[in-house]
């Protein structure tokens, strides 16, 4: 599977990239608030995001696992109060380095070009909405980004020999978690 974990971490370079350099633009800079990416309520729906996450976090010892299944089930029990993810603990994410696209494109104002179909604009977060605001539009498509995973993602359901649709929360990926 390493093949296509290096070409998601490559993917993952070139979102934080594009990231930094439209935050670079605004002035933006995330301190963390009722909308980031933590305390939202997010699906994903790609199976190598979920196994490259599980192959980290199946790194971790028993007992750390054991608590993350734990918090996992909490936050599923609780999910109408909008918890906070179950891999933020002490506002950070314990597994940074391989959190999924959503997290690492949550928050700049973006738009979704596609031929034949309307431009969606986002404004970004609330949070950034003053940096937002006081500068001109810095170009941020999420189609590439969108087109090069489900490109990724394909080639590995071949691999792995799955199909059909994935929409979990992290919660729901973490019940898998190998203990
Ligand atoms: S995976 Fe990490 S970055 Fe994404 S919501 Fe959970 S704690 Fe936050």
């Amino acid at each position: 599977m390493k093949q296509f974990f290096k070409k998601l971490d490559l993917l993952y370079i070139k979102m934080d990239r594009a990231f930094d350099k439209a935050a670079d633009h605004y002035g933006f800079q995330c301190n963390g608030c009722e909308d980031n990416c933590c305390k939202s309520f997010f699906y994903h729906h790609t199976f190598i995001e979920k196994d490259y996450l599980l192959s980290k976090a199946n790194e971790f010892d028993y007992d750390r696992k054991i608590s993350l299944k734990k918090s996992a089930a909490l936050y599923l029990d609780t999910i109408k109060h909008k918890p906070l993810c179950p891999l933020n603990k002490d506002d950070l994410c314990i597994l940074y380095n391989v959190r999924p696209m959503i997290c690492r494109l949550h928050g700049i104002p973006h738009h979704l070009s596609m031929p034949g179909i309307e431009t969606k604009q986002n404004p970004g977060c609330d949070a950034g909405a003053s940096c937002f605001n006081s500068t001109n539009y810095f170009s941020f498509d999420r189609i590439p980004f969108y087109k090069e995973m489900t490109e990724i993602e394909k080639e590995y359901r071949k691999k792995v020999a799955v199909s059909g649709k994935i929409k979990q929360t992290i919660a729901h990926m973490l019940l898998d978690l190998s203990v």
